[in-house]
């Protein structure tokens, strides 16, 4: 599960870095009834969706989703420990 989670973030990382927007909008649709996660801040459960995504960009890599619930900083890494 963790595997191929991971596979499909980087995949729609890679989309977003391409811009293909078109693509993105249609597989982030399908990305996001699998993506669920807790925020390790104030525990909530959130999908992640292309808002939520961090704008915390490192050298091209993507970091994590940031947390929707208002006035939480709490960010999601985009890798879990195995
Ligand atoms: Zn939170």
């Amino acid at each position: 599960m963790f595997v191929r989670n991971t596979s499909g973030i980087q995949r729609f990382v890679r989309l977003v870095a391409e811009n293909d927007q078109r693509d993105v909008w249609k597989r982030l649709s399908d990305l996001q009834k699998k993506y669920e996660r807790t925020c390790p801040e104030c525990r909530s459960k959130f999908w992640i969706n292309f808002e939520s995504v961090s704008t915390h960009w490192l050298d091209g890599e993507l970091i994590g989703y940031r947390c929707p619930e208002p006035g939480c900083k709490g960010i999601v890494k985009l890798q879990e420990p195995a």
